[in-house]
């Protein structure tokens, strides 16, 4: 986010920075806890609404600090209860983020990035190319003002909207403890999960932060020779490489890992590409999403509800634990890998 007229951003300074600030102006530590309970926990950043300061102390924050935020421009509902939203950040970059609705409980996707490097060929997000990374506060910042404009309590943050969250791991891993700290959202380690398409570095970076997040990531597919077609990273960190930076996630943790299978017609939804994937798992604590492939136009078609579960049923008779994913949020391109870039959008209702 930009430093507008020198000012400091609001949205990317954490409890100890505000802490900090009060201090320098001779104010009491509680001070801290005042404006993170506005900005996190009521979603205001309208400093002149924060009637527990003083006129004056209001004044010197607003000379010394940006209080702008990400903006809601626009949202569309899903008959299923899925709202996607378009939020602009300062500077004019905007990004998709989705809200989903699962019985009584909020599940905020928000974008670590605007577009996306890695260029998955059946992602409407990698297809769309690559802005620019989002701060730690520009994502956290998503979760609050969906969850003001929702004007109900969000339940759990995945980071699977667009963008790669460990080709963005500072900011992404600033976010977590934005919404986590109980000083700032307060939102439980439990209910945050992060989605990778499988960049080394930023598993190892995660499971070293103790943070206690949850991990879910992008397979697609079993062997080297088909994962590089669908996630072309892989060429640069391949399956053996990936496979054990997993395992020694796991050691570090102890957590189970979630493995996302998008399934696509004839290109990864055979038997034998399920027999794969049960051998490349074997000895992992994990827990198999199955998601029937949204189809985006790339010519990646949905598998079959037959094919999907014959799928799973290898997985089960290896005794996986799986689960087949019903796409939310489609008919409003909501769905997963189907948040674009806003340029070459399509017309939103004003909120
Ligand atoms: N970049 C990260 C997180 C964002 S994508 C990642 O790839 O994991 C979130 C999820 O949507 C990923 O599992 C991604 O593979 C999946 N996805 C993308 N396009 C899809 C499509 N057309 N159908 C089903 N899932 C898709
Ligand atoms: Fe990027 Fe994830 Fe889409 Fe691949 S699936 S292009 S990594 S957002």
């Amino acid at each position: 986010m930009s430093n507008i007229g020198g000012r400091e951003p609001a949205l990317e300074k954490n409890y100890d920075d505000w802490t900090e600030y009060f201090d320098i102006l001779g104010e009491p530590p509680y001070r801290a806890d005042q404006i993170c309970g506005w900005l996190w926990k009521r979603g205001v950043f309208d400093v002149n609404l924060m009637t527990d300061f003083s006129k004056k102390l209001r004044e010197k924050m607003s000379e010394t600090v940006d209080f702008s935020f990400p903006e809601i421009s626009g949202h569309v509902k899903s008959n299923d209860g899925t709202k996607k939203f378009l939020v602009k950040m300062s500077g004019g970059t905007a990004v998709e983020t989705a809200l989903l609705r699962m019985g009584p409980r909020l599940t905020a996707c928000v974008s670590v990035q605007s577009g996306c490097p890695v260029g998955c060929p059946f992602c409407v997000t990698g297809t769309v190319g690559f802005e620019r990374n989002l701060t730690a506060g520009e994502i956290a910042g998503q979760f609050i003002v969906m969850e003001r404009t929702a004007g109900r309590v969000i339940n759990n943050a995945v980071f699977m909207g667009m963008g790669e969250p460990f080709l963005n791991t500072e900011a992404t891993l600033g976010a977590v403890k934005m919404l986590n700290s109980p000083k700032m959202r307060g939102l439980g380690i439990r209910h945050i999960t992060i989605s990778t398409a499988g960049i080394i570095p930023g598993i190892q970076a995660l499971a070293a932060s103790g943070l206690g997040a949850g991990l879910a990531v992008s397979l697609h597919a079993a062997t080297d020779e088909l994962r590089s077609e669908l996630v072309p990273v892989n060429s640069k960190y391949p399956l053996r490489d990936l496979m054990s930076a997993l395992r020694g996630y796991q050691r570090v943790t102890g957590d189970r890992i979630t493995i996302e299978y998008a399934l696509f017609k004839g290109r990864n939804d055979s038997l034998e590409n399920a027999r794969e994937l049960a051998r490349l798992l074997h000895g992992l604590h994990s827990y198999v999403n199955l998601i029937p492939g949204n189809e985006n136009g790339g010519g990646y078609e949905r598998s079959s509800p037959e094919s999907v579960l014959r799928f799973q049923s290898v997985l089960k008779s290896a005794g996986f634990e799986s689960e087949i994913r019903t796409a939310r949020g489609g008919e409003i391109n909501a769905a997963c890998g189907q948040l674009k870039n806003p340029a070459g959008g399509r017309s939103r209702n004003k909120t």
